[in-house]
């Protein structure tokens, strides 16, 4: 023990390693933790938090397009994009502090520093410094996915830089049919953008079931969302202040951003993975795991988005707390990953929780379907013509 400087070290201070950190410090563990960019990760910083926040200043736009139905006379609205970046920003930095003041007030010692492994049981911060640990919880999380380099590639803006543009695009094509991609599509009509999603596949929202996929579209396009399915983008150029998006179905579509949003990928580049001898998962790209977030090292843990199977906040939040329990509290917890639910910020939202249609079909010989198609009662006397869908499998 003695010629350990930590019992765990944690990289990265994002949703899964602060929560490890902080749970660990609890039950008396020795932990350090390092960030190398901002304490709370994607989540807080670039990811969920502020674009909820953008999903509720898109949601001011409806709430005024239907206040007249209810006896409200509203004077002709206007929206400043840059009053809603600072209010986000201040709030994100208040968030941030929150985060990185409660892992150092659990007991950790938090260091905001890269850090990269130098052999199994020694990682090195960027400040130079070198610490040897008992055990190590590698939690990195993901960066967004570019695609291949297609000509043009430095025009296109992900997730990442999404948050901070200087003004709110009047026109914007946003590559993907996932989260990100419907989410940012319905966020951005709603602040009064002209969207266009350009999707590989035949339907957005691959994964979820059939009539949700229907009729999440179906609501999109009646707000006036250009969805255009079954291409891809070939190339995006540059013409005086606008881009013009090739499309490889050989039409093309001009506006003021591009943005991709195809999927994210494990950060793992240049960490020492291989000096600490730790295995990727060939099958997912991500750290590989056991059902206790072990590495193929048996000292050395991964959480959350590096490891690439459920990328989701409550996801890496249970797995960080499990592994601290695990090794510092005496118990023998395994993350269960079955049922998990998931919502897609898009307008409408979708929720889901289980099997759907097609796979309960899949796997049983009979399934009773209970479905509802309606106009809630908000959107009558607004005049709204938003459906929604409930489907009991
Ligand atoms: P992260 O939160 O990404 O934290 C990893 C941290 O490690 C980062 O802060 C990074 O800077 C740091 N780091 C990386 N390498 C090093 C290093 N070598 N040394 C030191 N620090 C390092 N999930 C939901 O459940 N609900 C949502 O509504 C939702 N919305 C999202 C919206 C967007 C736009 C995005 C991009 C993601 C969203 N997610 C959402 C997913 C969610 O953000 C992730 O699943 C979650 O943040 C994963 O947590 P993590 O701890 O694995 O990684
Ligand atoms: P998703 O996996 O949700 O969607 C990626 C989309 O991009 C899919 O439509 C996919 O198509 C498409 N795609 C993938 N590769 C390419 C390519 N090379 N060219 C063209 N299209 C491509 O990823 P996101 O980036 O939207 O989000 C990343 C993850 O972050 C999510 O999976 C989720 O785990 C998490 N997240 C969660 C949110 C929430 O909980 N509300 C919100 C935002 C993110 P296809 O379907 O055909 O593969």
């Amino acid at each position: 023990m003695a010629d350990f400087d930590a019992d765990l070290f944690v990289i990265g201070g994002g949703s899964g390693g602060v929560r490890a950190a902080r749970i660990a410090a609890g039950h008396g563990a020795r932990v350090v933790i390092a960030e190398e960019y901002r304490y709370g990760g994607t989540c807080v910083i670039r990811g969920c938090v502020p674009k909820k926040l953008f999903v509720y200043a898109s949601h001011v736009h409806q709430e005024i397009r239907d206040a007249k139905g209810f006896g409200w006379s509203i004077p002709e609205a206007s929206f400043d994009w840059p009053t809603l970046i600072a209010a986000k920003d201040k709030e994100i930095a208040r968030l941030e502090g929150i985060y990185a003041g409660n892992v150092a007030k659990s007991g950790a010692v938090v260091h905001r520093a890269r850090a990269v492994f130098e052999d199994p049981h020694t990682v090195r911060l960027s400040t130079g410094e070198k610490l040897r640990a008992k055990h190590i919880l590698i939690a990195t999380g993901g960066a967004p996915n570019h695609g291949k380099e297609i000509p043009g590639i430095e025009h296109v803006i992900s997730s990442n830089e999404v948050f901070d543009l200087k003004e709110l695009p009047k026109r914007i094509v946003i590559q993907g049919g996932g989260y990100i991609a419907l989410e940012f599509a319905c966020i951005f009509a709603n602040l009064g953008s002209d969207v266009t999603v350009i999707y590989r596949g035949d339907n957005i929202l691959r994964g979820f079931d059939e009539e949700v996929r229907a009729h999440v579209r179906t609501e999109m396009e009646r707000e006036g969302i250009n969805i255009l399915t079954g291409c891809t983008v070939a190339k995006v150029e540059k013409l005086g202040d606008e881009y013009v998006t090739h499309l490889s179905n050989g039409s093309s579509v001009a506006s003021d951003k591009v943005m991709f949003a195809i999927g994210r990928h494990p950060a793992v580049a240049n960490l020492g993975l291989e000096k600490a001898g730790v295995a990727m998962n060939p099958d997912n790209g991500g750290i590989a795991v056991d059902d206790y977030c072990r590495t193929s090292v048996p000292h050395i843990y991964a959480i959350g988005d590096v490891t690439h199977r459920i990328n989701l906040t409550p996801v890496a939040i249970r797995e960080g707390h499990a592994v601290a329990d695990n090794l510092f509290g005496g118990k023998d917890v395994r993350v269960d990953y079955s049922n998990i639910p998931t919502a897609v910020f898009s307008q409408p939202e979708v929720g889901a929780v289980g099997l759907t249609e097609q796979q309960a079909r899949a796997l049983c010989p009979a399934v009773d379907i209970y479905r509802t198609d309606f106009r809630p009662i908000k959107a009558t006397i607004s005049g709204s013509q938003v459906r929604t869908l409930m489907k009991l499998v």
